[in-house]
């Protein structure tokens, strides 16, 4: 049987997409690898999160925006749909600073950015004091923060869960352990997995995280894509010690603060490090000193899936039309316009979002 669609990756980026897809009425096979394949969507930090997002490319900030925009009716719709409340909180996040240099620092370069964002980019910069009232549990060595108020978080392992059984409610087919090995396309498409299944589709979208590194030059696409290493701690359940998330911890719904993440270049490796988790574990004592006592309970590390700017790619392939590869950093944050919108634009609608900034182009070098 022909999909109208093969989506290759079944992580948070592949089932948004596919989740949007059949929304709009498309036919969808998601086609995901096998346990030992990297998953940045299971090993993530679930920030919802604009800030310090495209300085370089407005666009970026903008289209971060958009999706945060989107997340709430995206989540309301996941929970009327399965009974998952994916635990969206948007009341704003931190960015803290230990010294006044790197606080007036970021404030310049926000100020920049909104400039040009027409001024929509909300945030306000909170002294030590100020602080302290937002965050009683603040450390004396936190000097400031910018609290930006687009920002939010949500728990990530429950929006997996949520979009793969709201995909198969709404009559997509998933099939789990299977891993793409090749695709052809000859009028549709042919893909063909390494335990000798094929699936047929009209079109195909290359969502397979770091695995499009693979499967990328044979569609096309130049995919420049690395791993990064992020290493995450998570405490034992704690009464409520912090008000709102920043890049350094978020406590989650149940109680646990989640403590991360770490920025290794370290190729495909996603073990831990005692070096790493220590020097995680002192900046979140010295951010919330109360951190000091509690137990940590589980660590872990995950790849990231970078470009070489860390933007998003979005590219549809000239060599096997039909084919596109969609990837980014932050699949959290663009759950929501991966699934309302990207459809859209695989679809090219005259809702189509312009993603042009977002194609290969822009990387001279394979
Ligand atoms: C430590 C860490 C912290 C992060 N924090 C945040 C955050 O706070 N907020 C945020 O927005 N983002 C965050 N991210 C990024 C976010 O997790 C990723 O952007 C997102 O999970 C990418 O999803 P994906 O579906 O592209 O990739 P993945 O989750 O890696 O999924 C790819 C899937 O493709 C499958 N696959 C691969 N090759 C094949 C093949 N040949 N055939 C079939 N299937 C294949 C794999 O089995 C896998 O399931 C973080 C990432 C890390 C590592």
């Amino acid at each position: 049987m022909e999909s109208d669609y093969a989506i290759i990756g079944g992580g948070v980026v592949g089932l948004s997409v596919a989740w949007g897809l059949l929304k709009r009425g498309r036919s969808v096979t998601v086609i995901d690898g096998d346990d030992g394949s990297f998953r940045a969507s299971r090993g993530n930090f679930g920030l919802v999160w604009v800030q310090s997002k495209g300085m370089n490319q407005p666009r970026y900030a903008q289209w971060s925006q958009q999706s945060v925009k989107a997340w709430r009716a995206f989540s309301d719709e996941l929970r009327g749909n399965t009974g998952y409340d994916v635990g969206l909180e948007q009341n704003g996040g931190y960015d803290f600073h230990f010294s006044e240099e790197t606080l007036a620092e970021t404030v310049r370069k926000y100020e920049t950015l909104k400039a040009k964002l027409n001024g929509d980019y909300p945030y306000e910069i909170l002294g030590h004091n100020e602080l302290r009232r937002e965050e009683p549990e603040i450390g004396p060595k936190v000097i400031g923060a910018i609290l930006h108020h687009q920002d939010g978080h949500a728990n990530p392992l429950k929006l997996l869960k949520a979009l793969a059984d709201d995909v198969r409610r709404l009559g997509g087919r998933i099939l789990n352990d299977k891993t793409v090995k090749s695709v052809s396309r000859t009028g549709s498409f042919k893909l063909e997995c390494s335990d000798g299944t094929t699936v047929e589709a009209a079109k195909t979208v290359l969502s397979a995280g770091l695995g499009a590194t693979e499967l990328g030059p044979n569609m096309g696409f130049k995919a420049p894509i690395r791993p990064q290493r992020g290493q995450v701690l998570i405490t034992e359940k704690l009464p409520r010690i912090m008000n709102r998330p920043s890049l350094i911890a978020r406590q989650v719904e149940e109680g646990g603060v989640q403590i991360g993440a770490t920025n290794e270049e370290v190729g495909f490796d996603d073990t831990v490090t005692l070096e790493g988790l220590a020097g995680l574990a002192e900046t979140a004592i010295e951010t919330y000193p109360v951190l000091g006592k509690a137990q940590l309970v589980r660590s872990w590390g995950a790849l990231r899936v970078l470009s070489p700017d860390g933007l998003p790619i979005y590219q549809k392939s000239t060599e096997m039309p039909g084919a596109y590869l969609v990837t980014c950093h932050s699949g959290i944050t663009l759950a929501a316009a991966h699934a309302r919108f990207i459809p859209e634009w695989l679809e090219e609608t005259p809702d189509a979002p312009d993603l042009e900034v977002f194609n290969e182009d822009r990387f001279a070098i394979a």
